[in-house]
């Protein structure tokens, strides 16, 4: 969210009681020149509290710069954030899993099946869980903890990072697969892992954002 000026939050109390309002109405209130106000209200209408509406004037906008923040958001697809995704085979070890997941500095693993599609995915806790009872974590494979399949949440390359930051909050997890969907020859549904979104992008992205950097910079 931007940081107002004493001037820009003067000009947002005005649009709130006498909205719709014209800009030279507003400078005439502040005693200002028309031409000295034009920078303050283009940040206010840019960043969304305000709606310029020609003909009638300025209108308070209650969501304010929330919006502004979703349509930034929106502006960015899954495919532009993801990272690529850590996988293992179903019949792994859970201990060969816990390997990879140091090994390739992971929070959460994606568990494959023999055709290389999408079977489940484990978790920290998931591993954690294997410590409380008496599973021998050289011979049980990882497919016997992971959630599987068809409880995967999982975002396409084509769906806004809006789409993706509600799914992770709403589900109250880490990271989702990135996946693209194909058909069987059995008619199921099948679903390549092409990446990863994790809070870890997610809050990469913001720091871009602050920064305003391009993404590939
Ligand atoms: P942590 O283990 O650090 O709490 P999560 O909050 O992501 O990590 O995982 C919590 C539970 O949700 C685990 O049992 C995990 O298997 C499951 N889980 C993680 N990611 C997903 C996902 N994308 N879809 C469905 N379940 C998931």
């Amino acid at each position: 969210m931007i940081e107002l000026s004493d001037r820009q939050v003067r000009i947002l109390e005005i649009v709130k009681k006498s909205g719709p309002i014209t800009g030279e109405k507003i400078a005439e209130l502040l005693d200002v020149t028309r031409a000295a106000l034009r920078p303050d209200l283009a940040v206010l209408t840019m960043s969304g509290y305000l709606e310029a509406k020609p003909r009638v004037g300025y209108m308070y906008r209650p969501e304010g710069a929330g919006n502004e923040i979703r349509r930034v958001l929106g502006q960015y697809r899954v495919k532009d954030v993801k990272s690529m995704p850590v996988v293992v085979r179903d019949d792994s070890s859970i201990y060969d899993a816990i390997v990879t997941l140091f090994t390739q500095d992971a929070g959460t693993i994606y568990v494959v099946d023999r055709e290389g599609y999408l079977a489940g995915v484990v978790s920290r806790k998931d591993f954690l869980k294997t410590t409380l009872g008496n599973i021998d974590i050289h011979k049980v494979p990882v497919s016997v903890i992971m959630t599987r399949m068809p409880n995967i949440v999982t975002v396409t390359p084509e769906e806004t990072m809006v789409d993706a930051v509600k799914k992770i909050v709403e589900h109250e997890i880490d990271s989702m697969p990135v996946v693209r969907r194909f058909i069987h020859e059995n008619g199921e549904e099948r679903l390549e892992v092409v990446g990863r979104i994790t809070k870890t992008n997610i809050a990469r992205l913001f720091l871009d954002l602050a920064y305003q950097k391009q993404r590939g910079d």
